[in-house]
């Protein structure tokens, strides 16, 4: 019972906000190991949560569910950017308490999703892999604007890093 109990996402009081912004910052302040690209698969490891890549799970990109903890699995035939988002997306089910078993094709991952828990899973991988911190820290004092580099830096497709600097205002 006692690795049920420990497995558990940590909750939104332990946390201090269920925002999925403010719940990836707090992973990243404690999981990550400061060094760029971003980790996805250490951090959830970090936090409990088994990983598993598996070339069989076509047609999902990911999913997340909960047998004796925590466990991820991932389409290891998808490029490897996708790869790295969709195991971030799942440890966002997890982290933000969206229930025990979530099957993710790969509409899930895109910018249209409108089922509110994808949304958020999907803010929640946008911020752990490309904290704003990071990116506004290298475009104003490292003058790093080239967009190529900037998504090589992060390990993020081209398209993922155009949304993410729209969505910080850089562009
Ligand atoms: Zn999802």
């Amino acid at each position: 019972m006692a690795t049920a109990t420990t497995s558990l996402a940590p909750s939104a009081w332990q946390i201090g906000t269920n925002d999925p912004i403010g719940v990836a910052q707090w992973y990243l302040d404690r999981y990550w190991n400061r060094q760029l690209p971003v980790d996805p698969v250490a951090i959830a490891q970090a936090a409990g949560v088994r990983v598993f890549q598996n070339p069989n799970l076509a047609p999902l990109s990911g999913c997340f569910y909960d047998e004796d903890g925590p466990v991820i699995e991932f389409n290891g035939r998808e490029p490897l950017v996708r790869q790295r988002f969709t195991v971030a997306h799942e440890l966002g089910h997890h982290a933000l308490g969206h229930g025990p078993r979530f099957r993710d094709p790969s509409e899930n991952f895109s910018l249209t999703a409108y089922d509110s828990k994808e949304v958020a899973a999907n803010q929640f991988a946008a911020e752990l892999l490309m904290p704003a911190d990071v990116i506004n820290h290298l475009i104003m004092k490292r003058k790093i604007t080239d967009f190529d580099r900037l998504a090589a830096l992060f390990n993020t497709s081209g398209v993922a890093m155009q949304f993410r600097l729209k969505n910080l205002g850089w562009l």
